[in-house]
């Protein structure tokens, strides 16, 4: 293997320890503790693996964390009472809806009715008209934490290559904006791209957010560029099941000039980032200067 293994789950850690350190100084200096509201609706257990971990590396950065389980059979009338009810309170900086929501419950509406500067997901649509004018935004955590990985790996990525396969509104076009914005000549790859080896030949950066399982192959890798792999795909290994990314690991690492893993990759930045947009709202809605670092 001939590539550097970025370690997401070490560079969370470093992000986690970032925020707790800000969310001391707010307690301290100014007497704020800044709140994250998470609000699940059903018995999804994927759903409810994220928001346990949610909660505990909350609480783990010194925040108050605020959980909402409700019924599956909850009114949309009700979850857009409950999100005024947060809207509304100072304790509460950030607000996360889990998705999947039940297929009776309006997505687009109940993420729309969060207050844009508490919507730490970075879904709502003023979020994401402001990322894509580059003003000032919440920005979604899984680009945002690639972003950091690849700001770590690289500093400056002026003028660099960076093709993006996957055009979806929580992965893919939000990352292509932050390397927009970063100065890259970004091309966005998705299901009807043709020659889709050929264009991720260009790359000098490759983000892969598909979940396809090892679909991107060492050939089709610049030789030195750097591969993100946001895919999180269970495939059978033998007996059990195992975690792979949408890149294949092994070849791509021999071609690569740094990859990263799954799991230990991307997934871990996840939730760092949500502790990461937590604060810079609670921040930016007291007027306090934002952590460092910690935003795009
Ligand atoms: P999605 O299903 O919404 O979008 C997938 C995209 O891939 C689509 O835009 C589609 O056009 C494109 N695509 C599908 N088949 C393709 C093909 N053969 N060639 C090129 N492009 C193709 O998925 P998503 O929500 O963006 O998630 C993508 C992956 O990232 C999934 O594996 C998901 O589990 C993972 N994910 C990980 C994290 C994390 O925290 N690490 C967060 C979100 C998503």
């Amino acid at each position: 293997m001939t590539a550097t293994v970025i370690d997401g789950q070490a560079f969370a850690a470093t992000v986690r320890e970032k925020v707790a350190a800000h969310v001391a100084r707010l307690k301290e200096e100014n007497g704020i503790t800044p709140g994250l509201a998470v609000v699940l609706v059903g018995e999804d257990p994927a759903s409810q693996v994220y928001v346990r971990s949610k909660h505990k590396q909350t609480v783990e950065a010194g925040m108050a964390s605020f959980e909402f389980k409700r019924d599956a059979d909850l009114t949309e009338a009700e979850l857009l009472a409950l999100i005024a009810k947060l809207n509304a309170d100072p304790k509460v900086h950030g607000i996360l809806v889990q998705l999947p929501l039940p297929p009776h419950l309006d997505s687009d509406l109940v993420i729309n009715s969060i207050d844009p500067a508490k919507d730490v997901d970075g879904f709502h649509i003023s979020n994401v008209g402001l990322l894509g004018t580059g003003q000032k935004a919440m920005v979604p955590c899984t680009p945002l934490g690639c972003l950091m990985l690849l700001r770590a790996q690289h500093g400056s990525l002026s003028g660099m290559n960076a093709v993006v396969i996957g055009r979806s509104n929580i992965v893919g076009k939000p990352m292509a904006n932050l390397l927009l914005g970063e100065s890259c000549t970004v091309t966005i790859a998705h299901s009807r791209t043709r020659d889709l080896p050929g264009v991720v030949r260009q790359a000098d950066i490759v983000v892969a957010a598909v979940g396809r399982p090892e679909m991107v192959k060492g050939d089709w890798i610049k030789p030195g560029a750097t591969v993100i792999d946001v895919g999180i795909n269970r495939v059978p290994r033998g007996e059990k099941t195992a975690l792979v990314g949408d890149v294949d690991f092994a070849s791509a690492a021999e071609v690569a000039g740094a990859i990263t893993p799954v799991p230990r990759g991307v997934g871990p930045m996840t939730i760092a980032c949500l502790l990461a947009n937590t604060v810079t709202a609670c921040c930016r809605a007291h007027g306090l200067p934002e952590p460092e670092g910690l935003t795009a």
